[in-house]
C-alpha cells in the first residue's frame, strides 16, 4: 500500500454522488494525497461493451496523463447503485467492473487496478477478483 505515489486515478461515474466517496477511500485505504478524476456516465458498461471507440481512447488519453505525468500507480474503476449512465443491476455492473478491468489492464501491465462498487448508502466496497 505504501508504494503507491501521491496520485490515484478514478475511471468513475460523473454522478456527482459518487465522487466524494470515492476520493477519500482511495486516500484512507491507499493513501494517496490526490485522486485524478476520469468520468463518463456509466463509464464501466462504456469499457466491458468496448464499441464506443471514441469515449474509449478519451478515457486512454485521460488514464495515460494520470499514469504517466502523475506517476499514477493505482486505477480505481468503479460501478455504482442507482446509475442513470448505466441502469444494470449490481451483479451485472460487478461483471463489467471485471471485463473493464482487463481492458485498462491491456494497456498498462505495471500499475495496480481494482474495482470499486458503491452502495445505496454511497459507502464504498473493493470487489474481489482474480
Ligand atoms: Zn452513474
Amino acid at each position: 500500500m505504501s508504494t503507491h505515489g501521491p496520485f490515484a486515478t478514478a475511471i468513475n461515474c460523473m454522478d456527482g454522488r459518487v465522487q466524494l466517496p470515492v476520493i477519500e477511500w482511495l486516500k484512507n485505504n491507499y493513501h494517496v494525497d490526490y485522486v485524478d478524476a476520469i468520468t463518463e456516465p456509466g463509464p464501466i458498461k462504456i469499457l466491458a461493451e468496448n464499441h464506443d471507440m471514441f469515449t474509449i481512447e478519451s478515457i486512454k488519453r485521460r488514464v495515460s496523463i494520470s499514469t504517466g505525468t502523475h506517476g499514477s500507480k493505482l486505477i480505481a474503476i468503479i460501478g455504482h447503485y442507482d446509475c442513470a449512465g448505466n441502469p444494470a443491476d449490481k451483479s451485472t455492473q460487478i461483471k463489467q467492473i471485471a471485463d473493464a478491468i482487463r481492458l485498462v489492464r491491456s494497456w498498462n501491465s505495471v500499475i495496480s487496478i481494482i474495482g470499486l462498487w458503491v452502495d445505496e448508502q454511497w459507502k464504498v466496497h473493493p470487489i474481489e477478483h482474480s
